[in-house]
């Protein structure tokens, strides 16, 4: 129950079974559908239209179609068997046709359909024994009723149990108690895209005038996915504002480190790099509590930019942390900014689930002393007992892993500190202003230079043969591969079992040495020796389950085999493949299927061979999959949108978050007509809960 909803919106949250049409069955039906109240009615929309449209004669019409002329009415032949045609000779402007009942009783029919008289009649019109004949017609009316007919009739999505008949009724019905809103758009953006308001939209949408009305890009359909999609910027942007309202600290760093880091890299900086550097250290040197998401495709190069920003805490006089999904990343990123540590002489150490008593002790008292500057782990640098002296930064690798709701939980914790989230999987636009609609978005979109695309294949696994044959040949070259065994049926008993037997089996192909395995179940130990002899190059070809898919950093590693690739999604893909091409060598990925390959499998299979730019790849995963999916539904706390399409309406989305985080700096209480007129949008898109969001004075 909400508590606050305006009163003009009552009659549309009321029963559904007040609605004309709809009885207390029909309701229960509904309810099951998600229609619960009149307001819900009104959202759902016709998905088609049928062309009532009247005309003079059947003649030259496409058959089978649906019809509707005026008639004058002939003989009737009445069947000659139980159940069988009864027919009725009928003539339009031009020919003559049968109307055609089955198990009609004669005096209806007479009575429907008087000899002699005028009639229009309308129904779907089909040849059959060489004549044209139109079964049950759907409407028959005398001739100055056909006004009453609309040209045009909605059809709705139906559920069992519930005839377009009904829908209509209580579409009507609810359209009549919807009341006139105040307008809560922009109403500069409403002039440019003559939109109608927000009423009469919804009455148009009801009433599509022709298939045209139904395209998502007709005035009513835009304006009402607009206001789907302003509603739920606005509870982001409210979200954002409550966050950013938040006290933060100050953290203006002096870029005493940062020169002295940047001065020893054997590389410069990308344009994106410095631009996301900038963006971050600008939010972080505000007293307002950071909350930024930076998107960057895999090697676009996100740790450096992540350390820049852990060593401007540092030179604010404070500590950084950073958060990584698994060990081996953790301990990949110590390895990795060690060194860069060093040159900025600044003190940087792990902390994972594997640090256990004394040892622990000591990093945990050097944590809360303020001796440790940067702290890089698993979750555990989170857990209760773990004290900072004086943290200002938390940075979180790899989203993905985490979820949304991990990301709620850091907030709960209630650090007052700035939050980076990072992640590696590019999302289109639109999906990441849904989800991501809350934070500050900084992009990576450009690869730093020097490297060399990865050439990827596709082969049918009756080849594993002269796969094998080739690797033997590539590692006696020096060269080192990952191969990733299948995911079989979500289990990770099954995947090991796969990935066990193939270690098993290449081993014996290749020789025992050069084959390494690591799977998540392994014990610590073995998987950081498994994956030290493979860094190390000692192993050349590196088997493993998809514990490797997020972030491993091996540059020599430039040949890349995954097995039954059709089982994967291509998000999936594309952060496997990424695992090569880090080096200056030219790498390969095999991709490995099993024969025969569905379509999907195929569309995902060969855009992969085509492009290895993640955000196509993964516009492309949007188009096949739906937002839900991409972002994983149960997770990512996207609404159901009835009316917007993320995929084919990007572009609104960005408007509607414009114009909701403008409203909100130009209102931020919403109290202004706008900003009631956007309240009562809330409500009506059961975003109830943004409301609470309101800041209150
Ligand atoms: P990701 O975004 O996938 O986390 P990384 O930060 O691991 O990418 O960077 C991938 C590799 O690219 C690393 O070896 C890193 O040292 C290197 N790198 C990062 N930035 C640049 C740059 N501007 N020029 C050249 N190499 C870079
Ligand atoms: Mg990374």
């Amino acid at each position: 129950m909400s508590t606050g909803r305006p009163e003009i919106l009552f009659p549309l949250f009321g029963a559904l079974s007040g609605l004309k049409g709809i009885g207390p069955k029909t309701a229960v039906t509904l309810a099951q559908i998600g229609i619960e109240a009149p307001r819900d009615v009104l959202y759902t929309l016709p998905h088609s239209v049928v062309d009532r449209r009247l005309r003079d004669t059947v003649q030259g019409a496409e058959l089978p179609g649906i019809l509707t002329v005026e008639v004058e009415i002939g003989q009737h032949r009445p069947a000659r068997t139980k159940g069988g045609a009864y027919r009725v000779m009928v003539e339009d402007a031009q020919t003559a046709f049968q109307i055609v009942f089955f198990h009609a009783r004669g005096d209806y029919v007479s009575k429907l359909l008087p000899f002699g008289a005028r009639r229009i009649v309308s129904g779907k019109v089909e040849f059959f024994d060489g004549m044209a004949q139109m079964v049950h017609p759907d409407h028959v009316l005398l001739p100055d009723e056909a006004e009453t007919l609309p040209e045009f009739e909605p059809v709705y999505p139906l559920t069992a149990g519930v005839t377009q008949k009904t829908m209509v009724k209580a579409a009507t019905d609810a359209l009549s108690r919807a009341p006139d809103l105040a307008e809560w758009a922009d109403l500069e953006l409403v002039k440019r895209e003559g939109w109608p308001s927000w009423r009469a939209a919804l009455s148009e949408a009801h009433a599509p005038q022709g298939l045209r009305a139904l395209s998502l890009d007709s005035p009513a359909k835009r304006r009402l996915a607009y206001d789907e999609l302003l509603a739920h910027q606005l509870t982001l942007a409210l979200a954002r504002a409550q966050k950013r309202a938040k006290p933060g600290i100050a953290s203006p760093g002096n870029g005493r480190l940062r020169r002295k880091v940047l001065a020893a890299l054997s590389y410069k900086p990308t344009q994106a790099q410095m631009r996301s550097i900038d963006e971050i250290t600008d939010d972080m040197a505000d007293a307002r509590r950071m909350n930024r998401l930076l998107q960057g495709d895999v090697g676009s190069g996100k740790t450096l930019v992540a350390f820049m920003a852990l060593l401007t805490a540092v030179e604010a006089g404070g500590q950084g942390v950073m958060m990584a999904p698994t060990e081996i990343l953790a301990r990949q990123h110590l390895e990795g900014l060690q060194p860069l540590a060093e040159d900025a002489g600044v003190v940087l150490e792990l902390l994972t689930g594997r640090d256990k008593g004394s040892e622990r002790k000591a990093k945990l008292a050097a944590l809360a002393r303020g001796d440790i500057q940067i702290l890089v782990g698993t979750h555990a640098v989170f857990q209760k007992d773990v004290e900072f002296s004086d943290l200002r930064l938390a940075i979180i690798d790899e989203q993905h892993r985490f979820g949304v709701r991990q990301r709620l939980e850091l907030g709960r914790k209630g650090l007052a500190v700035d939050v980076l989230v990072m992640t590696a999987t590019p999302i289109p636009r639109s999906l990441a202003l849904a989800q991501y609609g809350d934070m500050d978005v900084s992009v990576l979109d450009e690869k730093p230079p020097g490297r060399t695309p990865v050439k990827t294949a596709l082969l049918s696994n009756e080849n594993m043969d002269v796969v094998v044959d080739r690797l033997r040949q590539a590692v006696a070259e020096g060269r080192q591969a990952y191969w990733v065994c299948p995911l079989v049926e979500e289990s990770e008993v099954l995947d090991l079992t796969a990935a066990e037997d193939r270690f098993k089996r290449l081993r014996a192909a290749l020789g025992d040495d050069v084959v390494g395995l690591v799977h998540g179940q392994m014990p610590h130990a073995e998987k950081d020796a498994a994956m030290a002899r493979f860094v190390a190059g000692k192993t050349g070809v590196l088997v493993s389950t998809t514990v490797i898919e997020v972030g491993v950093n091996v540059p020599n590693a430039s040949i890349m085999v995954i097995e039954r690739a059709e089982t994967f999604g291509l998000a999936q893909l594309h952060q496997l493949r990424g695992r090569v091409g880090r080096g200056s060598a030219a790498s390969t990925c095999l991709l490995l299927y099993q024969p025969p390959l569905n379509e999907t499998g195929l569309k995902r299979l060969t855009t992969l061979r085509e492009t290895e730019d993640g955000f196509r790849i993964s516009e492309v995963d949007l188009e096949m999959r739906g937002a839900g999916d991409v972002l994983g539904t149960a997770q990512s706390g996207l609404p159901r949108f009835r009316i917007a399409d993320l995929e084919r309406q990007a572009s609104l989305m960005a408007i509607a978050q414009d114009d909701a985080r403008k409203l909100l700096q130009d209102d931020p209480t919403l109290k202004s007509d706008r900003g009631q007129a956007a309240r009562v949008l809330l409500y009506l898109m059961k975003q109830d809960q943004a409301i609470q969001l309101i800041s209150v004075g």
